[in-house]
């Protein structure tokens, strides 16, 4: 039985290849780290983990504890979970109880972390953020030293699992320079931690652009989240890629990535309108001849953006279909005059292929005016998600 207006699909074997060419990318030595904040990137946490992990993934990241619970929740192997923000104090036990990973990025989470671990008698698994430029947070050299010092005298409360970092923005060459310093720093870092006689089980700086941009990044482990899920981190991420490839002219390098999301509702119904009239609230768009307008019953409230109005388009029976006015909570309206065959029930595309068309990720966020991460992590998570091949 479906009560929900719109479905999302989820290709196992565009993850597959997604992941196939992560591998050559990062090289058969390092973890891929599947990042799965934000419910998977609006692919559902319950749906993707297990998808990822049958398809050879053994590592999670996330942003907070609830979803690593979501994580634990849904995964189906022993596979490692990684908190890379925040853990209130009772969910940090928690953590701790079941061998979750979390990143520390001051000493006064070191410290609670220690102390908790000392109560439940099981070893907090850490990962030591430094802060290497981008300002957020992390540990800088003199907190560092203190953490080393106290993570060696309390060798039985905590692992350390990790050493790692972000950058400030490694998808845009403006940043060049920054990304650079930073890897320097992060560098030295750990050459002197390694003077210290403390060995981190990974050290790992990389996100998707990194990886792709800087394979000096991927070290022990890449933390890979929207190239996984088949989109390139920027337009520039990909004409680094494409460039980088192309060793001869004759022949267009294939685009490597496939998306792994598609997202459909139906038509709930059509109505012609004459010609000269005003559709859907206000004054925002008039018909220029005889229309036929579909309702799709799909709004905002379903992550459907409203920067979407009489802007976006759609797919049905293959063809495009307009944004007509502007897209309301629960109901969006498109011009399908020209999709002559188009009827009640027919399959609406709002992001994802049908025939030999797609809507991309890439051209909602240009039109609504957000990012392709911030498309996908809308989609709410009630949306049922299946596993298709
Ligand atoms: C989100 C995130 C990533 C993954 O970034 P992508 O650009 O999606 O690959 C990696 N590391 C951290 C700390 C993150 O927050």
């Amino acid at each position: 039985m479906c009560f929900e207006t719109s479905q999302i699909e989820l290709s196992g074997s565009a993850l597959r290849a997604n992941l196939r060419f992560l591998r050559k990318m990062v090289g058969p030595d390092a973890e891929i780290c599947g990042v799965v904040k934000g419910n998977a990137y609006g692919h559902g946490i319950g749906a993707f983990v297990p998808l990822a992990e049958s398809c050879g993934l053994k590592t999670f990241a996330v942003a907070n504890a609830s979803e690593a619970l979501a994580v634990v929740n849904s995964r189906t192997a022993e596979s490692e979970v990684i908190i890379m923000s925040w853990v209130e104090n009772d969910a940090l036990e928690w953590a701790i109880r079941n061998g979750i990973q979390f990143y520390v990025f001051n000493l006064s989470r070191l410290k609670t972390a220690i102390a908790l671990a000392t109560r439940v008698g099981a070893a907090a698994r850490i990962h030591l953020e430094l802060e290497t430029g981008f300002n957020r947070v992390g540990l800088d050299a003199d907190g560092l030293r203190v953490a080393v010092d106290t993570i060696k005298s309390h060798a039985g409360a905590v692992r350390l699992e990790g050493v790692c970092t972000h950058f400030a923005g490694a998808e845009s060459v403006a940043n060049d320079s920054r990304v650079r310093d930073q890897i320097g720093r992060f560098n030295e870092h750990c050459r002197w931690i390694e003077g210290q006689s403390l060995t981190p089980r990974r050290r790992h700086t990389a996100c998707s652009a990194a990886a792709l941009t800087y394979p000096e990044t991927i070290l022990d482990m890449a933390r890979l989240g929207i190239a996984m899920y088949g989109f390139w981190p920027s337009k520039e991420t990909q004409m680094h890629y494409l460039l980088a490839q192309e060793t001869s002219f004759t022949r267009r390098p294939r685009d490597p990535l496939r998306r792994v999301l598609r997202w459909t509702s139906r038509i709930m119904n059509i109505k012609r309108v004459s010609a000269g009239d005003f559709v859907g609230y206000g004054t925002i768009y008039l018909t220029t001849r005889v229309e036929r307008i579909a309702a799709i019953p799909v709004g905002y409230a379903d992550g459907f953006a409203r920067g979407m109005s009489n802007n976006g388009y759609v797919l049905i029976r293959g063809r495009r279909a307009a944004v007509v006015g502007y897209v309301n909570m629960s109901v969006l309206l498109v011009d399908v005059t020209d999709v002559a065959d188009a009827a009640v029930g027919d399959e609406v595309v709002l992001i994802g292929s049908q025939g030999k068309r797609s809507v991309t990720v890439a051209s909602f966020s240009d039109l609504s005016r957000s990012m392709n991460y911030e498309v996908l992590v809308r989609l709410p998570a009630g949306i049922p998600r299946t596993i298709v091949e």
